[in-house]
C-alpha cells in the first residue's frame, strides 16, 4: 500500500528495494527524480510496476488493525508516508556549500551567518554544530555548516539528500581547481541545483570572465552566458554581493516549490553526531518534515531513544522544531551516523518494533543494495535491459585521462552509452567510491590505486573499481561490457608439485625421474618449471609415467618419470608445477 504521494526514498523503503533502482526505473521512464522529490501515487505505480510489483492506493480510512505484525505495516506507512497535500506548508530551504579548498567556503558561511547576528538574538553564543539557520527579510535559511564533499556524498551514498541548493564557491583568483571540477561533478550526478558565488572579487588579480570560461569548459554555463545556472560575485571578506547571493538562493529555491507537512510525526536527517563527555551522545537532526518535539520517542537509524533537551544553533533550548530547522538533540543511548533517519514514534513499543524492522531491511540491503558491477553490466546488455554505463575515471595523469576519455568516445554507442560523471588525476578516493555509490556507477583507475579508506568504502558499499595499468585492457573490457561479449575470467589452478629426484635421457628426450610432493601430476596440463624458485621453462607436461606404463595421473607421495614437452634442460633439484587454466564465469 501507498500513500498518494511518495518521497523517492521511502518508496525504495517500501517497495524494499535499493534507491539506485527506483531512480533507475524513473529515469527509463524519463522523470529526472532525486532521492528527496515527492512523486505520486501513479508515479509511483509506475516505478513498482517496472521493479515487477504491485502496489495499491493507501485507503481513505486506515483500517483497523488485526494483528500485531498487521498493526506494524500499518503504522510504518503512517510513518513512512509522506505529508497530507493538504497540510503542506512552504519550508526553509536547505544550502550546502562545496568547493575548492582555500576558495572561502568557511569564509562566506562565516560572513553569511554573521549577516544575521542582528537579526537574530544578539549575543547568543553561536556554537558549531553542523548547520545553522539564518532569517533574512522574514524567511528564514538552512546551511549546512559541513563543508566538504566527502560529507556531501557520504550522506548521499547513504540516502539522505538534504541540500535543496548548492553553492559552489570558486575564487575569482584562482579559477576552477580540481574540488571545483569534483563538486561539479557530485552536484550533477545528485540532480541539485547550483549556484555560482564568484568569491574574492576584491582581490586585485580577480578575474571573473577566465573563471566563467573555466565553468563552461565544465559543462556549468552561467546566465549571463545563455545558460541556467546563476552567478553572483562575492568577496567573504568585504561582505560584497552577500545579499544578492541569498537573494539568487531563495529564487532558486522558490522554483522548486520546498514544502513541508509540520503538523506530522517528525522526520528527519543525522548532520552530525559525536559522544560528549558530559551530556552523552548528542546529535545535529535536520527535521525534514513534521515537528519535533521535546518529549518524543525517536527511531534514529536502528536506535531508539527519548528526545531529553533540544537545543538550537545558539545553544538556546527549544521545546519544537519545526521542518529545515536544525537542531541538537540529547537522550539517544548511542551515537548515531551522519546520514542516519530519525523518525519520532507514537511510544516505545512502537518505536522499538520499528527499529528492530529496520535493522532486518538494512541487513538485507547490504547483500541487496549496491552499484552494478561490469560484469553485471554486461549481463544486462546482453539481455538489453542496460542503457548506460556510468563511470568514473581516475588517473595517474592528464595526459593518460584525456586519451581514455578520448578512446571512451570512440567505442561506438547505438545501444549503450558511456556516461562519464566524474574524472580527476590521482588515486581512487572515499569520495570517488561514495559518488560511485549514490550514482550506480563503476570506477575505473588507471595507473593509480584505491587510498585505504576508498578501499574500506569499496568493500561495504561493493562498488566495482577498476585499475587497470595497460590502456587497451581498459578499453577492451569497457567495450566488451558494452557490447555484451565480456569473456570469461582465466583463473588458475595448481595442480601439484614434484621434485626432480633424478634425470634419464632416452632418444635424446629427458626423463625427469621425480617425487610427487603435493597435490598430484596430469598428463597433458599446464606445467611450469622451477629452479630456485625462478620460473626457467612454461609449457606443457606431455608425458607422465607411472614405473613403465603411461599413466593419466600421479598422485603426491608417489614417484613418477615426467617430460616436459620440448623441453630438456631439467636438472636435478628442479621442481614441476602441475597447473590448469579455467575459464570462470564471471
Ligand atoms: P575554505 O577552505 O574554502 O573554507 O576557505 P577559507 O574560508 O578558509 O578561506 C581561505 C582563505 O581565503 C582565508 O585566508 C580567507 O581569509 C581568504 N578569503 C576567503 N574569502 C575571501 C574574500 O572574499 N576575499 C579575500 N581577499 N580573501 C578571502
Amino acid at each position: 500500500m501507498l500513500p498518494k504521494t511518495i518521497v523517492v526514498v521511502d518508496l525504495a523503503g517500501a517497495l524494499e528495494t535499493g534507491v539506485v533502482d527506483v531512480i533507475r526505473a524513473l529515469v527509463n521512464m524519463g522523470v529526472m527524480a532525486t532521492i528527496n522529490q515527492t512523486i505520486d501515487f501513479e508515479t509511483a505505480a509506475l516505478v513498482a510496476g517496472e521493479l515487477g510489483r504491485e502496489v495499491v492506493a493507501v485507503a481513505e480510512a486506515t483500517p483497523e488493525p488485526t494483528g500485531e505484525a498487521e498493526e506494524l505495516v500499518g503504522l510504518k506507512e503512517i510513518l513512512w508516508s509522506n505529508d497530507d497535500p493538504a497540510k503542506l506548508r512552504p519550508r526553509a530551504p536547505v544550502i550546502t556549500v562545496l568547493g575548492h579548498v582555500d576558495h572561502g567556503k568557511t569564509s562566506l558561511l562565516d560572513a553569511i551567518r554573521s549577516t544575521n547576528v542582528t537579526a537574530r538574538e544578539a549575543g547568543g553564543i553561536t556554537q558549531h554544530m553542523g548547520a545553522y539557520q539564518i532569517e533574512y527579510e522574514g524567511r528564514r535559511v538552512t546551511f549546512l555548516d559541513t563543508p566538504g564533499h566527502a560529507a556531501f556524498t557520504a550522506m548521499r551514498a547513504r540516502g539522505a539528500q538534504v541540500t535543496d541548493v548548492a553553492i559552489l564557491v570558486v575564487a575569482a583568483d584562482d579559477g576552477v581547481q580540481p574540488q571545483t571540477i569534483e563538486a561539479i561533478s557530485h552536484l550533477r550526478a545528485a540532480g541539485v541545483p547550483i549556484v555560482v558565488a564568484l568569491n574574492k572579487i576584491d582581490k586585485s588579480d580577480a578575474n571573473p570572465d577566465h573563471v566563467k570560461g573555466q565553468l563552461a569548459e565544465h559543462g556549468i554555463t552561467i546566465e549571463e552566458y545563455g545558460g541556467e545556472t546563476p552567478l553572483v560575485a562575492v568577496s567573504a571578506r568585504t561582505r560584497q554581493g552577500l545579499a544578492e547571493l541569498i537573494d539568487t538562493i531563495l529564487l532558486v529555491a522558490d522554483v522548486q516549490e520546498l514544502t513541508a507537512d509540520p503538523d506530522r510525526p517528525a522526520i528527519g536527517r543525522v548532520i552530525e553526531a559525536h559522544l560528549d563527555k558530559g551530556r552523552g551522545p548528542v546529535a545535529t537532526v535536520l527535521v525534514q518534515t513534521g515537528t519535533l518535539e521535546r518529549g518524543d520517542v525517536v527511531v534514529v537509524g536502528t536506535i531508539v531513544g527519548k528526545v531529553r533537551a533540544m537545543t538550537d544553533d545558539k545553544g538556546k533550548n527549544v521545546g519544537r522544531a519545526e521542518p529545515s530547522r536544525p537542531v541538537e538533540i540529547l537522550g539517544l543511548p548511542e551515537v548515531p551516523e551522519a546520514g542516519d533517519v530519525l523518525r519520532a514514534a507514537p511510544d516505545e513499543k512502537t518505536a522499538k518494533a520499528l527499529a528492530a524492522e529496520i535493522t532486518r531491511e538494512r541487513a538485507a540491503a547490504m547483500t541487496g543494495e549496491r552499484p552494478p558491477t561490469l560484469d553485471e553490466m554486461f549481463a544486462k546488455v546482453k539481455q538489453g535491459k542496460a542503457k548506460e554505463l556510468k563511470l568514473i575515471l581516475k588517473a595517474d595523469v592528464q595526459g593518460s585521462l584525456e586519451a581514455i576519455k578520448g578512446a571512451l568516445a570512440k567505442i561506438p554507442q547505438d545501444e549503450v552509452t558511456v556516461n562519464v560523471i566524474h574524472d580527476a588525476v590521482g588515486d581512487v578516493s572515499e569520495s570517488d567510491v561514495n559518488l560511485a555509490a549514490a550514482s550506480g556507477a563503476i570506477i575505473i583507475g588507471f595507473s593509480n590505486k584505491l587510498d585505504v579508506p576508498a578501499k574500506r568504502v569499496a568493500e561495504s558499499t561493493k562498488v566495482d573499481v577498476r585499475i587497470y595499468k595497460i590502456i587497451y585492457e581498459l578499453l577492451d573490457e569497457v567495450q566488451a561490457a558494452l557490447t555484451g561479449m565480456l569473456e570469461p575470467l582465466l583463473v588458475e589452478q595448481v595442480l601439484g608439485h614434484a621434485e626432480v629426484r633424478q634425470i634419464f635421457t632416452a632418444n635424446k628426450t629427458t626423463i625427469a625421474g621425480s617425487m610427487v610432493m603435493d597435490g598430484f601430476m596430469r598428463r597433458g596440463v599446464q606445467a611450469r618449471l622451477l629452479r630456485g624458485g625462478e620460473t626457467v621453462h612454461d609449457g606443457l607436461l606431455g608425458t607422465l609415467k607411472r614405473m613403465k606404463d603411461d599413466a593419466r595421473e600421479v598422485a603426491a607421495g608417489l614417484e613418477c618419470g615426467i617430460v616436459l614437452e620440448g623441453h630438456n634442460d631439467v636438472l636435478v633439484g628442479d621442481m614441476i608445477e602441475a597447473y590448469l587454466i579455467q575459464a570462470k564465469a564471471r
